[in-house]
Formats: structure tokens, C-alpha cells, sequence
């Protein structure tokens, strides 16, 4: 979803469900993991971070790889591990066996790509695991090579353990979700067999929120759906003419206006259960008007202006309704070269 890695997937418009902490006791936490866990995710989550696994570097199959190698090391067999490869990149799949009596398989999705990081453009290496002041810094970090990684390190953590699921539990990382998504449909179709489950679990959707000093959990977001993208390429002709002799109208122009029409456009506010539940929840731990908004909006989904209040802060413009936005420069065409005089 949604930097392209944040806009991507920020922008991904998720249909979330929040799952709001509000006052009360504080949330009951399983144990921490052990320190050697621990130790062992951050190593998986280092290791991969400094993978340049972004389109057209032909290294996500070195990610998979990798992670194959610590899945067999930790007791997999190697017949459960499956690297698919697809052009330059791949998916990566593992089971965990189960003992059958709970049904059909779950699967865990993750993606092992990222969105081009530009040396010149950061402030740290994208591709170095840096940790400051209780924040990871670095390409994939939050998309969503930190999940790729917690998904590994449970899964060697439960196999070490003994732990025997009652069903299959599969983990499906695809190759290219902040492109093509080509791996993603190659697994359910070529390999349907090998990622079939009841459902599956995205860890790039949904989200939590700790607050800020404390680290208390204030809400965790369980992503529902997930609205899909269209790109549209515009493109406008016009006589055009020699520079020294200009038209009033030009294809640049043409195309300027067609852009500002975009800007202004507005999608129409839709909702649905889930969009006033997680709203509800979400107005509990937000503070000031966007807060406000979002209870108002939840207790009637007609106020327009509540609506508007939301959709200013664009983590929340997909709620209720469509976000449009401009990722790249639109082509052009201009009849003829034009030169200024
Ligand atoms: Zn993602």
C-alpha cells in the first residue's frame, strides 16, 4: 500500500476496522519475547532492510533466499519452502504443517520489494538498518519488510517451540506489490495450490498507534479491504504553432487545466459499517478536530462537513471516500517544437 513506500501504501486507501485502547487497564500484552528472539527478528529485519530489493535491481529472489536459508535452518524441510520465481523478481512460500483437525489453512502475506530509495534523497543509507531515538530508519522499515520479518521470526520462534498448529499456516511473500503485483497473481493462479487457505492475513494493512512518551497502545487498526488503484495517462493535442506567433491555447495549457479539473475534482463520500466502526473507535484516541470529526461523522455519516474535515488529512482521505492523486508527471504532446524568441 501506498514515498511511494509511504505513499503507496498510505495511500492505498485501506478500509479499516480500529480496535480502539480507551482507558480502562492497560492492554494486556503477551510476555515479551524472549531476548534471543528478539535478537534473532532484528538480525532478519537488518539483513533484509539491506537488500536493494526495489524494481529493476533483480535482488528480491536474494531476500527470498535468504529467508528460505533460515526457514530451513530453523527446521522446515525444504519441501515446505518454495521460491517462485517470476522475470526478475520471485514470492517466497512456507508451510508450517498443522495437524488438520482446525481446517483449512490461514495464510500471512507480506512483500519483500520497495519502492526505489534514492541515495542523494536521505538523510541515513535506505538500505542500512538505522535505530534512533526508538524509530527504525530505512527503506522498508514500515512497508513492510518489518512484517516479512516478524512473520519469520514468529514462525522459527513456534517451530522451535514444538508448536503445532491445528491447521496448515502458510506464509505467502510476493515480489512486487509496490508494482506490477504480478507475483501476487501468479500465486494464486499457477500456484493456487501451494497458498490455498480459508483467509489470509495482510500484514501491509491496518496499523497501531502507540502514544507519544508513553508508548501506550492507543489503537490498532485491522484493515478490511483494500481499494485498488487506476492510473489514467492524460494526453492533449493542439495545433500548436510557430513560438513567435502564439496561440491563446496550447497543449501544455490544455493539459494544466485538465490537471487543475483533477485537483478540484472531489469523490463522492461513501461508508459503510466498517468505515463508522473504525471511525468510532479512531475518534476515541484522536484528539482535536479531526477527532471531533470522526465521531460526528460516525454518528451520522451525511455530515458533509465532518466528511471534509477528515479527508484533509490524507492517512485518512481513503475512509470515506476515493483519494486521488498525482504520482508521476503526466505525459504531454505538443504538435510541433517550439522554441521561445
Ligand atoms: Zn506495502
Amino acid at each position: 500500500m501506498s514515498s511511494r513506500c509511504m505513499s503507496l501504501c498510505a495511500s492505498a486507501a485501506a478500509l479499516c476496522m480500529s480496535l480502539a485502547v480507551h482507558g480502562g487497564p492497560a492492554v494486556s500484552t503477551s510476555a515479551a519475547a524472549p531476548d534471543a528472539v528478539r535478537a534473532q527478528a532484528r538480525e532478519i529485519f537488518a539483513h533484509i532492510v539491506g537488500i536493494e530489493s526495489s524494481i529493476g535491481k533483480a535482488n528480491v529472489p536474494l531476500v527470498a533466499q535468504y529467508l528460505a536459508e533460515r526457514f530451513k535452518a530453523g527446521g522446515f524441510p525444504g519441501a515446505d519452502i518454495h521460491i517462485l520465481p517470476l522475470g526478475e523478481t520471485a514470492s517466497l512460500v512456507v508451510r508450517y504443517r498443522g495437524n488438520g483437525k482446525g481446517g483449512r489453512p490461514i495464510a500471512f502475506m507480506a512483500h519483500m520489494d520497495v519502492v526505489t530509495a534514492v541515495r542523494s534523497d536521505w538523510k541515513r543509507d535506505p538500505y542500512r538498518l538505522t535505530e534512533e531515538d526508538g524509530f527504525f530508519f530505512g527503506r522498508g522499515t514500515s512497508d513492510v519488510k518489518q512484517e516479512a520479518a516478524l512473520l519469520t521470526a514468529t514462525f522459527l520462534r513456534l517451530k522451535a517451540e514444538g508448536f503445532m498448529p491445528t491447521r496448515d499456516l502458510i506464509i505467502a511473500f510476493s515480489g512486487d506489490e509496490e508494482t506490477a503485483q504480478a507475483t501476487a497473481r501468479d500465486l494464486v493462479t499457477t500456484h493456487r495450490d501451494l497458498v490455498d487457505a480459508e483467509f489470509a492475513l495482510n500484514g501491509d494493512g491496518g496499523g497501531g498507534v502507540l502514544s507519544e512518551g508513553t508508548a501506550k497502545p492507543l489503537i490498532f487498526y485491522v484493515q478490511g479491504a483494500e481499494k485498488s488503484s487506476a492510473q489514467f495517462l492524460l494526453t492533449t493535442r493542439n495545433p500548436g504553432g510557430h513560438s513567435s506567433q502564439p496561440r491563446p491555447d496550447n497543449a501544455i495549457y490544455e493539459l494544466a487545466d485538465a490537471l487543475k479539473a483533477v485537483q478540484r475534482y472531489q469523490f463522492p463520500v461513501k461508508w459503510n459499517e466498517w468505515t463508522l466502526g473504525d471511525l468510532k473507535a479512531a475518534s476515541l484516541v484522536t484528539k482535536g478536530p479531526l477527532g471531533e470529526a470522526m465521531a460526528r461523522f460516525a454518528a451520522d455519516p451525511g455530515n458533509a462537513a465532518a466528511a471534509a474535515e477528515i479527508t484533509k488529512t490524507p492517512a485518512f482521505v481513503g475512509r470515506p471516500s476515493t483519494a486521488g492523486s498525482f504520482r508521476a508527471p503526466a505525459p504531454r504532446t505538443c504538435r510541433r517544437h517550439c522554441r521561445s524568441w
